[in-house]
């Protein structure tokens, strides 16, 4: 299913594109922190923090999490901490903490000089797991994790206590020490939360607060042999950062009541914990799970691959940090989850390159034009409008000679209703050049495709002049072939044929779903000269193409990669698709 999700109180009826971004109401989230202003909760303070664990790559997902967490903060002064939730040696690398940094840092926010670990934490987590188990809050369990698992019962049964829940509080204090020290092998002990076996929620089943790994970490090395589960210190790592609004997203509202009883137990800092629905955007998949598979599976040419809804991937793409937090501002803030049309996301692209992006003729698939009334030697220097958006950005010379290069598709031999580019004896207008008229189609003898038109320009018309108020319904792209620069363009589609690739179970059918052309390569493109001085990164309106950005990978010296960020909203050029017109020949 795929529908909008509006802003809290009235979902945002209708795509992208018409009537544009759905009134931006307060969220629910502003509401609460309105209210908690309004009684003095918290002294007025606002204070939250972007929790990423190190494990992968940011995605489209966290910059939604990242735009909320520093967007509340910035709109109610307040603080936005970085903090990483770094509790699992096993899967968490510095590479991912040095990536997430630059996402973070790159979609336009500043954690300042609040940068956090929860492994800065661990001592203090210690400590406060001994007072628990000095309370009689918390015990050292020997069972395995699978007899945990066993005891733990289901939604409709209770569970049954540990026989080991009942030890002596000195006896606990011993083994959790001797825990710490490395006296135990792998998973042999456990400390565990002493709640309730028999509560409906299943977290407030003596949760495991400890367990025996002896791993190195990435930034605590061979210091700790026992680490705290993520539920056990993330609301502590909260309170010790004066955290006052907590806010995650929805599957962690029954651990609330767990976080809650850790923070009373203790007696400490209580933030309040806020949950809203997380982004699913459709043709994707988002978990990082599923992404690192995708990229150890070699689907993908890595976490940066421009098909990825990875931050780095989005970014390599073209897409800048201001259209995904336009993007992140339209979607809003709900409490009941739902799936966003990946339009949504290309239509925020678009608005912003449309402001910025400097208009340029390329030719991706190569037909050559030659204007049999032009002499050899003549180089005319048109004058070609950077940006109709933004009259600022001024003008530019395209070069104008014989031989130019036009789109194969501008070309149909046999010319269907309706089709208003060149055929045989046909005129249309060159942009920002002249009116040519097709007079000779020139095939290859073997194969019979064709390799060349013969035309003539009309010199009246030249630099955009149409004298008698002659009309040509057409007007296509092009270069002059001695001036074009080779280069190369990646046309990309969505990654997952289904709309809902998340639905698809484990083993081949994830594979099964991919598209397997949302990547084609075209390397025999021209482009005009003045993308000479193009640099990586940088964006383009590739005139009735789509917005291009220069790839920063796979460009340098010599060769141009242009990375297709998004079409152009074309209608014209769908109804032509419908039309179903035949490839070139
Ligand atoms: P994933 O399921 O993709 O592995 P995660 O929730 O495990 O994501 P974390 O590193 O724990 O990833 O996430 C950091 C923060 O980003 C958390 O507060 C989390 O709730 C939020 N977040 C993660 N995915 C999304 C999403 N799709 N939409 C909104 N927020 C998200
Ligand atoms: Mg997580």
């Amino acid at each position: 299913m795929t529908s909008s999700q509006g802003s809290a109180g009235g979902g945002a009826a209708g795509g992208p594109g018409r009537g544009g971004a759905p009134p931006e109401a307060a969220n629910f989230i502003q509401a609460i922190i309105r209210e908690h202003e309004k009684s003095g909760r918290f002294g007025g303070r606002v204070h939250t923090r972007f929790p990423p664990e190190p494990n992968g790559y940011l995605h489209i997902g966290h910059a939604k999490s990242i735009c909320l967490n520093f967007g509340v903060a910035q709109e109610f002064g307040g603080l936005c901490n970085l903090r990483f939730d770094d509790t699992n040696p096993t899967k968490e690398e510095v590479e991912y903490v040095e990536s997430i940094e630059e996402s973070v840092r790159w979609l336009g926010f500043d954690w300042e000089e609040r940068l956090f670990f929860a492994s800065d934490y661990f001592d203090q987590l210690y400590a406060w797991a001994v007072q628990l188990v000095r309370q009689g809050d918390a015990y050292v369990c020997d069972l395995s994790a699978d007899e945990i698992r066993e005891h733990r019962g289901t939604l409709t049964r209770p569970g049954r206590n540990s026989p080991y829940r009942d030890r002596p509080v000195a006896e606990n204090l011993d083994l959790f020490e001797r825990m710490q020290a490395g006296e135990f092998a792998d998973g042999s002990r456990t400390l565990r939360a002493r709640i309730d076996m028999a509560s409906p929620n299943l977290n407030m089943r003596d949760p495991v607060m400890y367990r025996i790994l002896h791993a190195s970490h990435h930034r605590t090395g061979d210091r700790w042999c026992i680490y705290p589960t993520y539920d056990y210190a993330h609301g502590q790592s909260d309170s010790i950062e004066g955290i006052t609004h907590s806010i995650c997203t929805l599957e962690f509202e029954n651990h609330r009541p767990l976080y809650d009883w850790y923070l009373e137990r203790l007696g400490i800092h209580h933030p309040q914990q806020i949950e809203f629905a997380r982004l699913n955007l459709s043709h994707t998949v988002m978990s990082k799970r599923k992404l690192l598979r995708l990229v150890e599976e070699g689907r993908v040419s890595g976490w940066d691959d421009p098909r990825l809804p990875t931050l780095v991937g989005l970014r390599r793409r073209g897409y800048t940090p201001q259209s995904i937090r336009a993007f992140c501002a339209r979607i809003g803030v709900a409490k009941f989850n739902s799936t966003i049309d990946m339009s949504w996301l290309e239509d925020a692209a678009r608005d912003d390159l449309n402001a910025r992006a400097p208009r340029v003729l390329g030719v991706l698939r190569p037909l050559r034009v030659v204007l049999t009334n032009l002499p050899e030697d003549r180089v005319v220097e048109l004058d070609a409008v950077n940006n109709p958006e933004d009259p600022a950005a001024g003008t530019r010379k395209v070069p104008f000679s014989r031989v130019l290069c036009i789109e194969q598709d501008d070309f149909r031999e046999d010319p269907p209703p309706k089709f208003f580019r060149l055929a045989p004896g046909r005129e249309v207008r060159l942009r920002y050049a002249c009116i040519i008229k097709c007079e000779e189609v020139v095939k290859d003898a073997g194969s019979g495709a064709v390799v060349e038109l013969r035309c003539t320009y009309d010199p009246a018309t030249l630099g955009g002049r149409a004298p008698d108020g002659r009309k040509v319904k057409g007007t296509i792209h092009w270069v002059s072939s001695a001036h074009a620069l080779p280069a190369e363009a990646r046309l990309y589609d969505h990654l997952f044929l289904k709309p809902d690739p998340e639905d698809v179970a484990a083993g081949e059918a994830f594979a099964a779903g991919l598209n397997p052309d949302s990547l084609q390569v075209l390397r025999g493109c021209l482009v005009e000269p003045s993308l000479a001085s193009a640099a990586p990164g940088d964006h383009f309106q590739f005139e009735r193409l789509g917005y291009f950005c220069v790839d920063p990978l796979d460009s340098g010296p010599g060769r141009t990669v242009f990375n297709r960020t998004v079409t152009l909203r074309d209608s014209w050029a769908k109804v032509e698709k419908k039309q179903a017109v035949a490839p070139p020949p």
